[in-house]
């Protein structure tokens, strides 16, 4: 079983669906086909309590809810705290908006340039290219379009995106989101980054996929060659708790690094889930030793319905804090706010200036020790 303080990774193979061959089981179509979204289905495998009964009853206007087997599998059926149950299964909770949420809480369509394409930074672009995930997080920043559940009707037009880009030469980085982009055919996603790799002025391309978590079967070796010609490509995953970190995954992170794709995390800060120093520090050490590179630790945004999962921003300062100097510094990732209305991510720290007094800088370390700097 799982252990907070060990390296060990879970295994979740095959799980419930023991009995079914193996081929199906590492057939990423297969896992898509028989996610688990009905409440009876889920009512298989685990016991609702009151509170997650209500939930599923209440999102279907919100957002889906759908669960990969390998994810399911991961979910503790005797802990109705799992961290990893918290992340899919509705809660009650979730009918509860506050004034201050918003349905488009960090102002992504004041900056829709084309359907699906959002610059709001001077030389970067965010492209949205489909509504579709491996399955939903229930704190889904874009929660107005994945999934449809509230009719935003999202179709992204990928030539008039395209145009754009080419048009604006000072775009020289193309974040390629959604949704999930890994879930576009091997084709519809190699024509998308052969002609990103067409356009002279786009330097650096990334996928933003949560797929290697959800869907670990999707790093085909079909993909790897597709995404291996593509010599300026990261990739940023999102992982949020150890329990995630799987050899499956960690098999997923290996084959993209060795097909030369460079990892980043993101994680979103959930109360309950990985607002704890030590849990965070577990997670951390086990994506580097996936090879992955801790990048963001995003406050959670004011989404309606997420307000049982947001935790307050002195939380994520806290624990970065806990985090410096006693952890490898490759480790620790930046905690941002996506500030609302459009500001873009901001980035919080704790306070290592202490106080400046005309040339001296006065500099508190990770034991809350001063020193001073002399700064010319
Ligand atoms: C996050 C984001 C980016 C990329 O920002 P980085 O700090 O470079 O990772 C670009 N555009 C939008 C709209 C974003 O939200
Ligand atoms: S994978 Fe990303 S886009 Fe999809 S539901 Fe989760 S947070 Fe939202």
């Amino acid at each position: 079983m799982y252990s907070k303080d060990s390296l060990n990774l879970w295994r979740s193979g095959q799980g419930y669906w023991k009995n079914i061959p193996a081929s199906q089981w590492n057939d990423w179509k297969w896992q898509m086909r028989n996610r688990l979204s009905r409440k009876t289905e889920i009512c298989e495998y685990l016991s609702l309590n009151e509170d997650e009964s209500i939930g599923l009853d209440i999102v279907k206007d919100k957002l889906l809810v759908s669960i990969t087997p390998h994810f399911f599998n991961l979910i503790d059926p005797d802990n109705p705290l799992c961290p990893i149950r918290k992340q899919v299964i509705p809660n009650k909770s979730e009918g509860i908006s506050l004034g201050y949420e918003d349905v488009d809480p960090v102002g992504e369509e004041g900056s829709m340039v084309t359907p699906g394409l959002v610059h709001r930074y001077p030389d970067r672009v965010l492209f949205l290219v489909t509504d579709r995930c491996g399955s939903y997080c229930r704190y889904c920043t874009r929660s107005r379009l994945v999934s449809n559940a509230q009719g935003y009707g999202f179709h992204p037009n990928f030539e008039q995106g395209l145009d754009y880009i080419r048009k604006h030469t000072e775009i020289r980085d193309v974040l390629i989101s959604g949704g999930d982009p890994l879930l576009l055919s091997d084709n519809k996603l190699s024509t998308l980054l052969g002609e990103l790799a067409n356009i002279s002025h786009v330097e650096f391309v990334r996928l933003g996929s949560r797929l290697p978590v959800f869907l670990p079967q999707r790093i085909t070796s079909d993909l790897l060659h597709a995404l291996k010609s593509h010599p300026n490509l990261w990739m940023s995953i999102h992982v949020n708790h150890p329990k995630e970190c799987t050899v499956e995954l960690r098999n997923a992170c290996h084959k993209l690094a060795e097909s030369g794709i460079p990892l980043g995390n993101q994680s979103v800060l959930l109360k309950g889930i990985n607002d704890d120093v030590d849990v965070m520090k577990s997670l951390i050490h086990r994506l580097l030793i996936m090879k992955v590179r801790p990048y963001y630790l995003y406050q959670c945004d004011l989404v309606p319905g997420t307000s049982h999962l947001r935790t307050p921003v002195s939380k994520g300062i806290e624990i970065i804090k806990g985090l410096r100097g006693s952890t490898t510094g490759y480790a620790i990732p930046q905690f941002v706010i996506d500030a609302p209305g459009g500001g873009g991510k901001i980035p919080l720290n704790p306070n290592y200036v202490e106080e400046v007094d005309g040339d001296i800088w006065k500099l508190k370390n990770f034991e809350d020790r001063i020193f001073s700097y002399y700064s010319v």
